[in-house]
């Protein structure tokens, strides 16, 4: 599967779809859910064109991989959920069985409330 420049994120990267930023910066770009499904519900992507993290992992630069992991602790630093405040949960959607829909990497990081089971 090719990389679809017309995916949703993409779109927000361009800057042609506005979305409510949390963090940014050279490599990632992180914002709330348009859909939250708990009390804090953001995304985190990757600035490369990435379909899912198996693509990120096997195309992706040792330094964009960094940055994108650690841009997850920048992010729930922001948000005030770390481990240091009341934690969090990060999920990734990758491929059909998932049923991931957009296709553009994306991290969903869940929190600010107690959050339930993992799968449901
Ligand atoms: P997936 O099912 O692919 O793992 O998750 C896609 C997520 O993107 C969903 O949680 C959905 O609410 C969110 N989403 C879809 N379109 C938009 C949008 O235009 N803006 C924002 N901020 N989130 C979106």
């Amino acid at each position: 599967m090719n990389y679809d420049k017309n995916n949703i994120f993409a779109k927000i990267l361009r800057g042609e779809i506005s979305c409510k930023k949390v963090y940014e910066n050279d490599y990632v770009l992180s914002f709330h859910d348009i859909n939250p499904l708990k009390k804090t519900h953001v995304l985190l992507i990757p600035k490369g064109e990435y379909i899912d993290l198996d693509d990120f992992h096997n195309k992706a630069s040792e330094r964009e991989i960094i940055e994108f992991n650690k841009a997850i602790t920048q992010v729930v630093k922001i948000l005030k959920i770390s481990n240091q405040e009341d934690g969090y949960r990060v999920l990734s959607n990758i491929g059909k069985n998932s049923g991931q829909e957009v296709s553009h990497l994306h991290l969903h990081i869940f929190g600010g409330e107690k959050l339930g089971r993992i799968v449901l």
